[in-house]
């Protein structure tokens, strides 16, 4: 069987516990999924929590990895990743997390459903992810929007 290495940007946080090694330990369960390889990490960015209540600053990075998987089955492995690190289900949206993974583009994929949407709808507002995104892949063209990560980040600085 062939197998296509589909490039996809996840972005992590962590604002609970050990917020680095909570991010590392994502990684290391990433790698661990024979059907995912890790192939570039960004520097975490430390960032104010958006909305909620009152809590800890976030640290946040996006990596670069190659998957075979499709989209949906991928979702399902980052969300038993978050589960595994501890993640509370049913905690408040906006709340406190040990880890949250995003899913923010999968190749040139564009898709919107309940349970997932792609790019994430949010990815080009958020300087968390826009800064560590450009660190690894500022040429990269969102899917969409048809501006490099780069672009988009500077837009969002003068504003
Ligand atoms: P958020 O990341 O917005 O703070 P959650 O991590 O609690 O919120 O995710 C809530 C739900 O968002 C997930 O269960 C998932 O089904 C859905 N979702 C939609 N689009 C995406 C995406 N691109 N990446 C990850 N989850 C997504
Ligand atoms: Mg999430």
């Amino acid at each position: 069987m062939r197998h296509i290495w589909h490039k996809v940007y996840l972005g992590i946080g962590s604002n609970l516990g050990n917020r680095g090694r909570n991010v590392e330990k994502s990684l290391r369960l990433l790698e661990a999924e024979k059907e995912i390889r890790v192939k570039k990490q960004s520097s975490l960015y430390k960032t104010k929590p958006v909305g909620g209540p009152k809590q800890r600053d976030f640290k946040n990075g996006v990596v670069l990895i190659e998957t075979t998987l499709a989209v949906k089955p991928l979702l399902k492995v980052i969300k038993s990743i978050e589960n595994k690190l501890g993640r509370k289900k049913g905690a408040p949206r906006w709340g406190p997390r040990v880890i949250d993974l995003d899913i923010l583009v999968y190749e040139q994929l564009v898709l919107k459903s309940k349970l997932l949407s792609v790019p994430h709808p949010r990815m080009h507002k958020r300087f968390f992810v826009l800064a560590p995104f450009a660190q690894i892949a500022s040429r990269f063209k969102h899917p969409l929007l048809n501006k490099t990560v780069g672009k988009l980040l500077s837009e969002l600085e003068s504003k």
